[in-house]
């Protein structure tokens, strides 16, 4: 499979000067299947992105939409992904239930107060709603999704890729240490051996005591359990707004002096928007 991002950051878009590197357009990331299968997780700020991407190479828009959860930086871009407006375009969505409600009241509203002008059943492609990930796996062709719940506020989904002997793991807005909810052992259980884990690291430790609760993790939580998982290779993602290029660089840094040389896990890096990753 082939991992594309076009959005990597947190909460809210932050365009600029210091962002450059790493981006500042909100999560959405293009995951190509062998199987030629195009699969998008999540509609943020970077859809507007690939849609701009499929139409001028007359790439066919038909693919299946993963949501995570309903958060408006994981919507935000839908409105503004132009294939949407086109008969041709076919999106199947599934992940988060709740996220595709989210998604329909990005639009207006039918009451002339909605967040956008145009209604989601104006909206000329054709979108079905497949709620199957929530409830077990999604097999596309031999390639099999399975989801964990996320400990976030208001909830949220984990995917994880099954293609032949490759395993890639998608988490953001995931807060590891969380108070309630699942305990690491179980996204331990849900992560071991993969290949590659995409995981929100949008905080420093020493500002998570100030942040419990808000649903995201510390870089070295997260390189902790990537250890623990015997993970092969780790990006970060969500990338916190007010963090600059040189902040994430900063980050990186320090968890690549927390791997252990007898680890599994042999990379780490911070996900930067247009970057594609291949596994094999
Ligand atoms: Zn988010
Ligand atoms: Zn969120």
């Amino acid at each position: 499979m082939e991992i594309k991002f076009w959005g990597t950051r947190g909460s809210i878009p932050a365009p600029g000067a210091q962002t450059l590197e790493f981006g500042g357009n909100t999560t959405c990331v293009e995951v190509v299947l062998a199987n030629g299968q195009r699969v998008v997780i999540d509609g943020g700020t970077g859809l507007r992105l690939l849609g701009q991407h499929l139409m001028e190479n007359h790439i066919p828009c038909q693919f299946h939409l993963l949501l995570t959860h309903g958060h408006w930086d994981h919507l935000l871009g839908i409105p503004f992904f132009e294939p949407i407006y086109l008969e041709s375009t076919k999106v199947i969505v599934d992940g988060w239930p709740p996220a595709f409600q989210g998604m329909t009241r990005v639009f207006d509203s039918h009451m002339g107060d909605g967040f956008f002008p145009v209604a989601f059943d104006h909206l000329k492609a054709d979108i079905d709603y497949l709620n199957t990930l929530a409830n077990g796996p999604l097999d596309l062709d031999g390639v099999l999704i399975d989801s964990i719940h996320l400990n976030h506020p208001q909830g949220g989904l984990a995917f994880r890729f099954r293609e032949g002997k490759h395993t890639m793991v998608f988490a953001t807005d995931n807060e590891l240490g969380a108070a309630r909810g699942r305990r690491i052992p179980e996204f331990v259980e849900f992560v071991r051996g993969c290949d590659l884990l995409i995981h929100d690291a949008q905080y420093l430790p020493e500002e998570i005591s100030e942040r419990r609760g808000w649903g995201h993790s510390a870089y070295d939580e997260v390189v902790a359990l990537a250890q623990q998982a015997e993970v092969h290779n780790l990006l970060f993602t969500h990338h916190d707004p007010g963090r600059s290029d040189g902040d994430v660089e900063k980050i990186v840094a320090l968890s690549r002096e927390m791997m252990a040389a007898h680890s599994k896990l042999r990379y780490i890096d911070a996900a930067r928007e247009g970057a594609c990753y291949r596994l094999p």
